[in-house]
């Protein structure tokens, strides 16, 4: 494609630009609908069935939002002075706007990645937790995981990874909570059901609008015990919704999208194959996030600009850039985006 050529902005921001599809506004319209806070909607009903059946838990429940997710899970797990750890960069630690600790009441703790980007070890676990001291130090009651860690560039948990994790914080006595916005793309990347990524940790919960191109949605899963209390949490946070199958209807499609994110994928390793042919420094990424180093960090927004002024979307993230790939992109986009960008 020739530079002059370009014509339309290429959106590379965030993988939640999706719109809904034709067959998603269709199976939107035609969704069988209750009055969810009253009795329940057969569709949000069918969907939490669903989710709970790939994630291999008893039961789930769908939220608006990942961050509610999170926060219920949170609210579920913690007391006040309660402590809770979390690999740097979590979103549960940097954009939640803090509700881990101001609604849900626990003193964040966030662990460095030193088992490589994105990763902690399990003795990092262990040696964060510590073991109970008298009644006035605080008490560390829950591991939040994150698969993919989306702030390190969409790195990937094993089921090897997960499972040491949850051990170191089984022995301490933590409950372990996972952040799964992008299970999904973990599940694709490893070539495992999503249930292989959930087990022994309490609660998961996971996004329908990342990527998978719903408008809304995310689901927070566990227990039977756990989703009735979570219930009633959705609905003090003012989550509960009345014909809300509309919503749960575009998240059924969502879930035939998930074998589509090996695409993704694949885009995300050319566009940083060809970024790195051209001098860029950037991630190899596991999934479907790359970052770019900018040539110097005070370079950042001017490089930003410059790829906007040629027609591509990206944004900041840690002093580098951030490039997501997702469904509503072409292999010809990503031809555009590196016939587009210069060396730096
Ligand atoms: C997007 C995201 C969430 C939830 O985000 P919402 O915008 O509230 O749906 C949670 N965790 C991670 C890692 C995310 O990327």
């Amino acid at each position: 494609m020739s530079r002059t050529g370009v014509s339309r902005t290429i959106d590379l921001r965030s993988d939640t630009v999706t719109r809904p599809d034709a067959k998603m506004r269709g199976a939107m319209a035609d969704a069988d609908v209750g009055d969810d806070v009253l009795d329940g909607d057969p569709t949000l009903l069918e969907l939490g069935e669903r989710v709970a059946e790939l994630l291999g838990v008893p039961a789930a429940l769908w939220v608006p939002s990942g961050s509610m997710g999170n926060l219920i899970a949170l609210l579920a797990h913690l007391d006040r002075g309660d402590a809770f750890l979390a690999p740097a960069g979590a979103h549960v630690l940097d954009a939640e706007l803090g509700t881990p600790a101001w609604l849900a009441g626990g003193m964040p703790r966030e662990l460095a990645h030193d088992a490589g980007p994105g990763k902690v070890s399990p003795a990092a676990v262990l040696a964060a937790a510590g073991t109970p001291g008298p009644y006035y130090t605080l008490r560390h009651t829950l591991l939040c995981l994150e698969n993919t860690h989306m702030a390190a560039g969409g790195v990937v948990l094993t089921v090897a990874e997960v499972a040491d994790l949850v051990a170191a914080a089984r022995s301490r006595g933590l409950r372990v909570h996972l952040d799964g916005a992008r299970l999904w793309h973990a599940s694709v990347a490893l070539g495992v059901p999503p249930a292989e990524l959930t087990r022994g940790v309490d609660t998961v919960q996971v996004c329908l609008s990342k990527a998978l191109g719903a408008p809304v949605g995310s689901v927070v899963a566990g227990s039977a015990e756990f989703v009735e209390e979570a219930r009633r949490l959705r609905k003090m946070l003012g989550g509960g919704v009345r014909q809300g199958g509309v919503l749960a209807a575009a998240g059924l499609v969502a879930l035939d999208n998930i074998p589509r994110l090996a695409d993704d994928h694949a885009r995300a390793a050319r566009l940083a194959a060809g970024l790195a042919d051209r001098g860029w420094r950037v991630n190899k990424p596991d999934t479907n996030i790359v970052l770019v180093d900018p040539p110097s960090p005070a370079a950042l927004p001017e490089v930003l600009a410059n790829w906007a002024q040629a027609g591509i979307a990206a944004g900041p993230m840690g002093g580098r850039i951030r490039l997501v790939t997702h469904g509503d992109l072409t292999d010809a986009d990503i031809d555009a985006v590196l016939d587009r960008i210069q060396s730096p």
